[in-house]
């Protein structure tokens, strides 16, 4: 394994820690990835702006839309780690997921509609991928797209949708053949959010915020000109452009490490015993077990980091990283819990609560990451089958 972290790379990194410090619209009141309160959207609309007009983000898109495809390929994972290093918001939505199919699948005229609009903060995407029946089997999609004329006539209901309740667009997959093979019958298309039929309800979820929504689509019409590719062939579009994103496993890694640093707070400020939790043999042993982990986590960031940059990327490489980081982020979080003892049974408006709660709201939200992007489950199987090679 060889990383190239240049003295360019480290004062890139300095660059962007400044920027980041002087633009960022405050800290994250909670972790993962979540929908702001509506009065924060103008900010982060200027936000990710300034980021794209820094050169920040877009940095692999083609030069003529803003990009600059010379930079080094590391320069992406820098970003995201120095946006999740000062625990601020990254752009929400998924405005570089649906960049990265109309970059590689998207004709000229939808680069030029769609693409400036990414960069300005002007359009927010969301994901309209899952279902009620269709998640981790993505390609059993059942929500119909029906050609008429010059329009594609929708209906259907899509469900885990982040920040559609805040989405310009969304970046919608439905089946346009319902007679094809399930993967070949899917179309993806760029869906004016506030078309005629759409219908977004938001959801309360567990940690009491409204991060997703259920959103139904009634008779909702889409210009031909839309549809993002070819005609049933979105599951390529789609399959590649999750492809793409990679840079959140660098953002994850940061994360582990606030979450380290806030745990050794903790139990400096924690009584046991007349002293300190950090004084207590018992906890500086479970905590120095949970550091060794976040440093191998973080060994494993970089060795993903260095395959991709020697095009030497293994099939197991992104499910070990997401199953390694969501259960690890999982057991910091519980183990600061724990060493709250009852003041952490708490909830998270109660004023008395450490840290305001956070600790409560991050191991409620610490179940969504063993989900989201890939349940855990699947990904194992992934691991079994792609990465050894064993009888599917
Ligand atoms: C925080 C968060 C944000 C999300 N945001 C979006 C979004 O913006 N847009 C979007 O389209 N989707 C989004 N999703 C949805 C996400 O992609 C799905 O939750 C995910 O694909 C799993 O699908 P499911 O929830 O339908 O669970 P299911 O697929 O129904 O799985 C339920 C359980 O069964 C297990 N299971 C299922 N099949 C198998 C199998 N073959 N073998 C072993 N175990 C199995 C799973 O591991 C899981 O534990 C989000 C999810 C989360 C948690």
């Amino acid at each position: 394994m060889r990383l190239e972290v240049t003295p360019e790379l480290e004062d890139f990194r300095r660059e962007v820690r400044a920027f980041v410090a002087e633009h960022a619209p405050g800290i994250k009141a909670h972790t993962g990835v979540r929908a702001p309160e509506p009065e924060l959207i103008p900010a982060i609309r200027e936000w990710t702006a300034r980021l794209f007009a820094a050169g920040y983000l877009g940095i692999g898109w083609p030069a003529e839309y803003g990009g600059r495809p010379d930079a080094h390929p590391l320069e992406p994972f820098i970003v995201a780690e120095e946006i999740a290093r000062a625990r601020t918001w990254a752009p929400i939505g998924a405005g570089a997921l649906a960049a990265a199919a109309i970059i590689e699948f998207g004709d000229q005229d939808q680069r030029e509609r769609f693409l400036p609009r990414i960069r300005t903060g002007t359009d927010l995407w969301c994901q309209l991928f899952s279902e009620p029946s269709a998640g981790s089997d993505l390609a059993s999609l059942r929500t119909r797209a029906r050609s008429e004329g010059e329009e594609f006539v929708v209906d259907g209901q899509k469900v885990w949708t982040t920040n559609g309740q805040h989405a310009d667009r969304g970046y919608l997959l439905a089946r346009t053949d319902p007679a094809a093979p399930k993967h070949r019958g899917i179309t993806a298309f760029a869906l004016d959010m506030r078309s005629p039929g759409v219908e977004i309800r938001p959801l309360r979820e567990i940690t009491g915020t409204t991060d997703f929504n259920e959103v139904f689509l009634d008779g909702v019409r889409i210009p031909a000109a839309n549809v993002i590719g070819r005609v049933n062939e979105g599951w390529r579009v789609a399959t590649s452009s999750l492809a793409h994103e990679r840079s959140g496993v660098a953002a994850r890694g940061a994360e582990l490490f606030g979450t380290l640093t806030d745990l050794l707070r903790l139990a400096q400020d924690t009584p046991v015993n007349g002293g300190t939790a950090a004084e207590d043999s018992a906890t500086r042993q479970a905590i120095g077990e949970l550091a060794t982990r976040v440093f191998v986590n973080s060994a494993m960031v970089s060795m993903a980091q260095s395959r991709l940059l020697h095009g030497t990327e293994q099939p197991a490489d992104a499910p070990l990283g997401k199953i390694f980081f969501s259960e690890l982020n999982h057991d910091l979080i519980d183990y600061g819990l724990r060493l709250q003892g009852t003041a952490g049974l708490r909830v998270e408006s109660d004023p008395a609560a450490v840290a305001n709660g956070w600790w409560q709201d991050a191991h409620l939200y610490s179940r969504a990451y063993t989900i989201a992007g890939g349940a855990n489950e699947i990904l194992r199987t992934q691991i079994a089958e792609r990465g050894l090679g064993m009888p599917r």
